[in-house]
């Protein structure tokens, strides 16, 4: 085993974690990351070096797109040889889509990218920040005995919990636990001790290297099925310009309404090249196109199925899969695989 001391660099995009309250205005502004040792001294603590990076312009997630992504695997791509692993510090109201996405982009990924952020700034009392970073980090520098890292894939960690990034989702907007991960285990937990969940970490193939997809379609639309939903509103989505794909979020085990005019929209959608795949709106289960009746039509006119994943995980897969020049027929079958453990 080595001495060296696994370096982990910590990226900052903006959001509540990295606030501090103006003691005499109350006001929240950006905390200066280049002093982040000097200001959470705990961090000295840690078996490990950090070096921090910050956007220029640190942003709400509410304002995260993909050209964000774009530069946060841009960041990862230039050190990634340098450091052992990324903590990346983000806001937490799209935290799990930019997971979700970063996922699709770093392939065969054998470091850890561990996102987290937190539900009260770092410079309030009762903050949550000062643990999910300190444990983030912790998690992030995790190596075996052979000096391999131990988590080699894209994750989230927020109170006490690291989840796989393309399986969670944001359930609570007040609560510390905000996150979950409802269709798959989470890959460690934090306690008295730390405990890996070894059996359900992704484990890649060692010696292929990192390829970065940098290319994202957004001509998508999600579409949330409602009782009552009008034929007007479901034909303007469906006539949005350029438009690739749709989302549809469905009831239950994926179903809908067996209304004529709208299996006939979809089914048109379908004819003219547009992809439409099935994401079910419940937190918990996924779709099985066939169970019931309601679900059958879908089935047959050729919807793709986006079995128990999160709408976080179809939104961004669709883009990264839209970015790339497949047929249609090989989408849909990537769509419904597992590319990095996001689907059962
Ligand atoms: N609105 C903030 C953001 O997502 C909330 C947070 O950081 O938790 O950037």
């Amino acid at each position: 085993m080595s001495n060296k001391k696994p370096n982990i660099l910590l990226i900052y995009t903006g959001g509540t974690i990295g606030m501090v309250k103006d003691i005499e205005t109350g006001t929240l502004h950006a905390f200066n990351f280049k002093n982040l040792l000097k200001q959470i001294p705990e961090l000295n603590l840690l078996d490990c070096e950090i070096e921090t990076m910050s956007f220029e312009t640190p942003i709400d997630s509410s304002n995260m797109n993909p050209t964000n992504w774009v530069q946060i695997a841009e960041i990862i791509e230039s050190y990634y040889t340098k450091f052992d692993g990324f903590v990346v510090l983000h806001g937490s109201d799209t935290m799990s889509y930019t997971a979700s996405a970063l996922s699709f982009m770093l392939e065969n990924l054998a470091k850890p990218v561990v996102f987290t952020g937190a539900q009260l700034p770092i410079g309030d009392l009762r903050t949550d920040a000062k643990e999910n970073l300190i444990t983030s980090i912790q998690i992030a520098s995790l190596q075996n005995e052979n000096n391999k890292p131990v988590i080699q894939e894209v994750c989230l960690y927020f109170e006490y919990k690291l989840y796989r990034g393309n399986r969670s989702t944001k359930i609570n907007a007040e609560h510390f636990q905000a996150f979950n991960s409802l269709n798959y285990p989470c890959l460690a937990e934090s306690g008295v001790h730390l405990k890996i969940n070894h059996q359900y970490l992704l484990k890649p193939q060692s010696g292929t290297p990192l390829i970065v997809h940098k290319k994202l379609d957004s001509n998508i639309a999600l579409l949330k099925l409602f009782p009552g939903i009008t034929r007007s509103y479901v034909d303007s989505v469906l006539s949005t310009s350029n438009l690739k794909a749709v989302i549809l979020e469905t009831y239950g085990s994926g179903n809908c309404t067996t209304e004529k005019w709208f299996v006939d929209a979809l089914k048109n959608a379908i004819t003219n090249g547009i992809h439409i795949i099935n994401v079910t709106q419940c937190v918990g289960g996924g779709v099985n196109m066939g169970q019931y009746e309601t679900s059958s039509h879908l089935k047959a006119i050729g919807v793709i199925s986006g079995k128990d994943m999160t709408t976080e995980s179809a939104i961004t897969k669709l883009m990264y899969l839209l970015g790339k020049p497949i047929s249609n027929k090989l989408l849909k079958s990537k769509f419904e695989t597992a590319l990095r453990g996001e689907i059962a």
